[in-house]
């Protein structure tokens, strides 16, 4: 497996498998990699000749300076695993490498799917996420990216982006891997304790509950009731429970009207979980 920490390096490799004709697949991750990632690389590796994943701690994602500081960085372990599952190459780029021109992306280059949830409160986050897309995009120029459903919001912004910019990559969302509980695999997930771990099951239940629910109430009776629920919870705080249009992230006043989507984010402690589920 090639490591590069510099685009020029990378770009002459690429361009050498693109001149043999190889299909190229591409996985941008935060590192701290977990079976969810690592479903992301298996899938690339089925449809693609090559593929290359990138880690990449993007601090111009992250609205809260304690969450940048502390979100997890285990690059040895990261690097034998990917190593493991035969991926072709890595790319570990420094801050420099990837800003030299700050951020790059408008606000008006993004839909209005970005102005709430993860949007609304965290503010910048979209556009510092379209940013390192956009230039990691841009170098490894792949035939297929892939973004897990996980974070649905970025996988549905990051699918206009392609088309607004005028890029070729197809992207390719998949299902979100959880823990036994339910609990989907995050980075962040590190800093819980194992109680935390074991309560944080209460998210992926409550969009259980959500999905049995929407066979006989409306979405705005759903909301209601969940969020009862989470306020009756001692352990999580609950910062957002919508459902919202699956394609549009509009918002559905009946399931007649189309497939909807639930979706949560919610503190456990200082550790902020989102998690979403489609409902019909
Ligand atoms: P991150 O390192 O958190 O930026 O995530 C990198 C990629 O992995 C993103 O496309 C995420 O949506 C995806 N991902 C993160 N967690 C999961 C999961 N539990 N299941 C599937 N994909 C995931």
């Amino acid at each position: 497996m090639k490591i590069f920490r510099n685009k020029d390096s990378l770009v002459k490799y690429i361009n050498e498998l693109k001149k043999e004709g190889a299909s190229l697949g591409f996985v941008p991750t935060m590192g701290s990699l977990h079976r969810g990632h690592l479903s992301l690389v298996e899938r690339a590796l089925t449809e693609n000749d090559n593929v290359i994943c990138s880690i990449f701690i993007n601090p111009a994602q992250f609205n809260n300076k304690s969450d940048f500081e502390q979100y997890p960085s285990n690059l040895k372990r990261d690097l034998n695993l990917l190593e493991s599952m035969n991926c072709s190459a890595v790319f570990t780029p420094s801050k420099s490498e990837m800003y030299p021109q700050g951020i790059t992306v408008e606000k008006s280059e993004l839909g209005s799917e970005v102005t709430k949830m993860e949007g609304r409160f965290r503010p910048g986050h979209f556009q510092g996420v379209a940013t390192i897309v956009k230039r990691l995009t841009e170098i490894v120029m792949p035939h297929s990216a892939y973004y897990g459903e996980k974070d649905y919001q970025q996988l549905i912004m990051v699918k206009n982006l392609m088309k607004t910019l005028n890029l070729p990559t197809e992207i390719i969302g998949c299902p979100t891997m959880r823990e036994e509980n339910g609990l989907a695999m995050s980075s962040r997930n590190e800093r819980l304790t194992q109680r935390q771990r074991q309560e944080a099951g209460f998210i992926y239940r409550s969009l259980i509950k959500a999905r049995q629910m929407a066979e006989t109430l409306s979405p705005q009776e759903i909301e209601k009731s969940i969020r009862a629920d989470f306020d009756q919870n001692d352990f999580l705080k609950l910062e957002y429970f919508n459902i919202l249009h699956n394609d549009t992230l509009e918002s559905i006043s009946d399931f007649s009207k189309g497939t909807a989507r639930a979706f949560v984010a919610a503190y456990m402690g200082e550790v902020r979980l989102i998690d979403n589920m489609k409902l019909n």
